[in-house]
């Protein structure tokens, strides 16, 4: 697909406009740090970011907050995140337009991504009344022990810019309601993203009447991420990136015994079973393998293929796949939009180059596209590559639209096939037979946080938890019992007996 590209100056008014729109003072934003867009690599912003001695004031501004916030009831926390919900619904075309010339998103996965915050306000809004604890029953007579969950203090966030506004909002809806502030570090490449994302949130916190230092929000690098790890104030750090990044940040929390929530890079697989659906499959592959020009943390990048459908599923992923329109992520119709840059760009020649050196055999696409019409910006098409094993370069995330096709004849080793990877995120089988998918769903099976059956790795839905195993970091976001992260758990014993009898049976007379 040949499409025209727009204009540096086109996307830059259209993102101020956007960003003032959703609430941005940009005037008192303004500094030297210039903002690229992916779209056509001309730059879309000029802002001042914060230094890292900015963080002590933030985190002391949050911790009093905090101080604040912990003691109004959940429900009437939960109250703000019903606001917050509105005003972005309100202004999801606004975001959606940010995500997608910072990110580069095409317009329905931007929109899906600020829906996706919607989503979790609800969630969290409904927590609001469910942050339950339990009661055990006690060994003593006349005695009650409980389990209660209290507000743990400031929360960090770093981000990264593939979800540049709806990972926040996963910490910040549930962090909210748990009685806690959000301090947040967003990518340095989506800075007007996060301006708009928190100016939304500053607005509700203004009309519910609450503290404005419940959301910060850092602009900046590594040094200013780096401080915020550091800084002793902050209670969780959760933060989302490459494995890289964790294993940096990681060993920061833990040395001063700071509690940290681990969301990083994924690897993912796709088993096709020879009972699977192969339209279907093919279907969950092509949209979990270039849908956001493989730059998803659940990107699928491994089909394992039972022999006898192997070709089939290559032939049908590759025609697909010379099919996809690449182009403007804005323009109607486009499945697949630029790289971040010329960084994600050289990866991705690199990695076909190691995988072809490795034996690989390049079935579909790897070709740049719009070369002319997009100069400093990089549109690839999503190449597909059938592997003779999974060589070393199928071990590392590549974090552009590559999909390596290896088969198999046994269900047991396609299962090896897909944990014999350093990262644990996500994971498919394509099956009709329900022995196949419980195996895969089960203890001998995938060893991913997310295990799908007939669907491909990546588009999660909120209320599930989220998050993976292994050098993806362990963490649990956004779903099912994932709050208790943003809390303190306490237990407490309660004596009504009037005697004071000691657990195990201990004697202790005075
Ligand atoms: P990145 O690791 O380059 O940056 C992520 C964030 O971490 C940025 O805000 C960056 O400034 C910050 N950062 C990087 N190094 C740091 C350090 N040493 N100290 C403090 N902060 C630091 O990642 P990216 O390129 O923005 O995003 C892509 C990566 O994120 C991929 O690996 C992808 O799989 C992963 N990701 C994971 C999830 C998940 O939920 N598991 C979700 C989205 C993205």
């Amino acid at each position: 697909m040949t499409t025209t590209l727009p204009t540096a100056d086109d996307l830059r008014t259209r993102a101020e406009a956007a960003a003032r729109a959703c609430g941005v003072d940009l005037a008192s934003r303004e500094g030297e740090m210039e903002g690229r867009s992916p779209v056509n690599g001309g730059v879309v912003s000029g802002l001042s970011w914060n230094t890292a001695a900015d963080v002590r004031e933030m985190v002391d501004a949050a911790h009093e907050a905090y101080l604040r916030w912990r003691v109004v009831p959940a429900p009437v926390r939960g109250a703000l995140v019903r606001r917050w919900a509105e005003l972005l619904a309100e202004h999801k075309a606004d975001l959606a337009t940010l995500v997608s010339i910072e990110a580069g998103k095409v317009t329905s996965e931007a929109l899906g991504e600020v829906q996706e915050m919607i989503d979790i306000c609800e969630f969290a809004v409904g927590l609001s009344r469910q942050l339950y604890g339990r009661t055990m029953p006690s060994e003593r007579p006349g005695h009650r022990l409980m389990e209660t969950w209290q507000p743990l203090g400031v929360v960090g966030v770093i981000s990264a810019f593939n979800f540049p506004v709806a990972v926040w909002s996963w910490n910040t809806a549930v962090a909210l309601v748990c009685g806690d502030p959000v301090v947040w570090k967003p990518s340095e490449r989506t800075p007007l993203c996060a301006l708009a994302a928190d100016a939304l949130l500053q607005r509700a916190i203004a009309d519910t009447g609450h503290p404005a230092a419940l959301s910060q929000v850092l602009l900046g690098a590594h040094d200013v991420g780096r401080a915020l790890v550091a800084d002793p104030g902050v209670a969780l750090l959760s933060a989302t990136g490459s494995t890289g990044m964790g294993r940096a940040v990681g060993p920061l929390v833990a040395e001063r015994f700071g509690r940290s929530l681990l969301e990083l890079g994924g690897n993912n697989a796709a088993v096709v079973a020879p009972s699977a659906d192969l339209d279907l499959a093919t279907r969950g592959i092509v949209f979990a393998a270039a849908g956001t020009a493989g730059q998803r943390c659940t990107t699928m990048r491994r089909v394992i293929a039972h022999s006898s459908v192997v070709d089939e599923v290559v032939e049908r992923v590759a025609a697909a796949y010379r099919a996809l329109p690449v182009g403007d992520p804005m323009a109607d119709g486009t499945l697949v939009g630029p790289l971040l840059d010329g960084r994600s760009y050289e990866a991705f020649v690199a990695a076909i180059e190691a995988a072809t050196a490795a034996g690989g055999e390049v079935v579909a696409g790897g070709e740049r596209e719009l070369v002319e019409e997009s100069g400093d910006a990089y549109y690839v098409r999503p190449v597909v590559i059938r592997m003779p094993r999974q060589a070393q370069v199928m071990h590392a995330e590549t974090f552009a639209p590559i999909l390596y096709v290896l088969s198999y004849e046994d269900l047991h080793e396609a299962i090896a096939l897909n944990n014999a990877v350093p990262q644990g995120l996500s994971s498919s089988i394509f099956t009709q037979d329900q022995a196949e998918a419980e195996i895969f769903c089960g203890p001998e099976g995938s060893d991913c946080g997310i295990v799908n059956v007939n669907i491909g790795t990546s588009g999660a839905e909120i209320g599930g938890a989220f998050g993976g195993e292994k050098e993806t970091g362990g963490g649990r976001e956004s779903g099912s019992d994932a709050w208790r992260a943003y809390m303190r758990g306490i237990t407490t014993t309660v004596n009504y007996s009037g005697e004071l009898p000691l657990a195990q049976g201990v004697r202790f007379e005075i």
